[in-house]
């Protein structure tokens, strides 16, 4: 069996080694258009961070390690078009035109960060970094500028605006919701951490979109957002990502935001064409079909449909959109439904928020917890925290919670460890509010 995997990131990355350990006959052909293969798309904030000591140190694998696993790398090796008929694919390798064969093609072309409906978006100084070229470009820009710009609030703007505060450049920050964060926190969740971004001097301009970029004669760029301008000497790009089909053939089928379709195997229209990673939609935390264009979907969708090649038997189990990261001294995280999304599904919500310790010791830290569940049954539905602790990996104990549908009153006694140096009387995951309490302080 000859399996054709286009991408090599996450997605393909992941299938790739799975279709290797599945099945011993297969060969496995990873064809990829960049020179190089496993750059982390946020290499530029380790590095901004001193996480890393070179930007090219922010890597997953490498092509030894893929090929010592029996697959095939083809780098810089761009797909022009696929014949499903024929089941061939044209490609561009290294300038020739070539073309190869399969049984079963995974596609997992990914996204790239959008910037056409901002005009000028695409100015030499409007960064975007993704790709290792891109952060490399991205990296010297940011160097010799003072005033920078980010568009967007999601987590890229927000991570991006605390690692360049803190390299004493003047940074605004343009989002056009009127909160940063939205997708993954409540309002009230994320305001202290909106205080803590203007104390450290960021500017934020909440609810104002930004129209155009401009370069002047004096390569200074000009961001025009509503009636209001922002001069900078760089702009970085942290809105929206989407997929980029152009090599598709025109029979595969696509949803309306211009993802490939596919079914709960990750099959598409195609026979034997599967679709997985930042192509594809997937059932979210309100069972709706969604985007989520993040690291863990891309990684199940590509072992999922290595899963599914020859039969149809593991269904994608969905996402719960889980994010964890740090910015302005807070470590935030999120997993499933906000109360304000909530609004969208059709589902009567009730939430709670609760401050709770994170150790017995007399001046423990405390974290925030938001709880979301299902006002008549209690399912838990989604769940945020914020803590100058590092609690990230509880964020993945409530999604577990979520994906097996516990109830807060199951949460409750969830089995815990106790020691007092690491954990208090109550560990903060079991930590939903004792009954009583609940129904007194209920917030909804
Ligand atoms: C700046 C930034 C930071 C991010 N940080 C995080 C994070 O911390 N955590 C997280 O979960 N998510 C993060 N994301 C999102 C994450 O990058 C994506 O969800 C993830 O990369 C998707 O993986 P993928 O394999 O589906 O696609 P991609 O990573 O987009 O990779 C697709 C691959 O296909 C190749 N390709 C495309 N077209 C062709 C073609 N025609 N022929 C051959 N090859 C082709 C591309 O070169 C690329 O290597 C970040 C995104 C950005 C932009």
């Amino acid at each position: 069996m000859k399996v054709v995997i286009i991408g090599a990131s996450f997605a393909g990355v992941a299938a790739a080694l799975e279709v290797s350990n599945r099945y011993s006959d297969a060969e496995v052909i990873l064809l990829e258009k960049q020179v190089t293969l496993g750059y982390i798309p946020n290499g530029l904030h380790l590095y901004w961070d001193k996480k890393i000591e070179h930007l090219n140190d922010a890597r997953f694998t490498t092509r030894e390690q893929l090929e010592k696993e029996g697959i095939t790398c083809c780098l810089h090796a761009e797909v022009q078009k696929i014949n499903i008929d024929k089941k061939v694919i044209a490609y561009d390798y290294h300038g020739k035109e070539e073309s190869i064969a399969y049984d079963k093609l995974i596609i997992a072309t990914g996204s790239h960060q959008l910037s056409d409906k901002i005009i000028g978006g695409s100015e030499e100084s409007v960064l975007k970094y993704k790709w290792y070229d891109q952060a490399q470009a991205a990296l010297s820009r940011v160097k010799e500028s003072q005033r920078v710009a980010i568009i967007g609030g999601g987590q890229v703007g927000v991570e991006a605006a605390d690692l360049l505060i803190r390299q004493g450049k003047k940074v605004t920050l343009i989002e056009s919701m009127d909160y940063v964060l939205f997708k993954y926190f409540d309002k009230e969740m994320i305001h202290p951490i909106t205080r803590k971004m203007v104390e450290a001097g960021l500017d934020v301009r909440l609810q104002k979109t930004v129209s155009s970029v401009s370069m002047e004669p004096d390569n200074t760029t000009t961001v025009v957002l509503g009636n209001e301008t922002v001069a900078a000497d760089a702009v970085v790009m942290s809105v929206n990502v989407r997929p980029d089909l152009d090599f598709l053939d025109n029979r595969i089928e696509l949803n309306a935001d211009s993802t490939i379709a596919v079914d709960c195997y990750l099959r598409t229209s195609a026979k034997d064409v599967f679709a997985v990673g930042d192509c594809i939609q997937l059932s979210g935390p309100g069972e709706d079909r969604v985007y989520i264009p993040v690291i863990n979907n891309a990684v199940r969708t590509g072992m999922v449909a290595a899963s599914n090649l020859i039969e149809p038997t593991t269904p994608f189990k969905g996402s719960l959109r889980t994010i964890g990261t740090k910015v302005f001294d807070h470590y935030i995280a999120s997993t499933g439904l906000t109360e304000a999304e909530s609004a969208f599904t059709g589902r009567r919500v009730k939430s709670h928020r609760q401050e709770v310790r994170l150790s017995s010791y007399e001046n423990a830290e405390t974290a925030v917890l938001k709880w979301v569940y299902d006002a008549q049954n209690h399912e838990l539905l989604g769940a945020q925290i914020t803590s100058t602790a590092d609690v990230l990996e509880k964020i993945n104990t409530l999604a577990l919670a979520i994906q097996t549908k516990q109830t807060i009153e199951a949460l409750q006694q969830k089995d815990y460890f106790f020691h007092p140096s690491y954990v208090n009387m109550v560990s903060a995951t079991n930590l939903v509010p004792w009954i009583g309490e609940r129904t007194d302080r209920d917030e909804s």
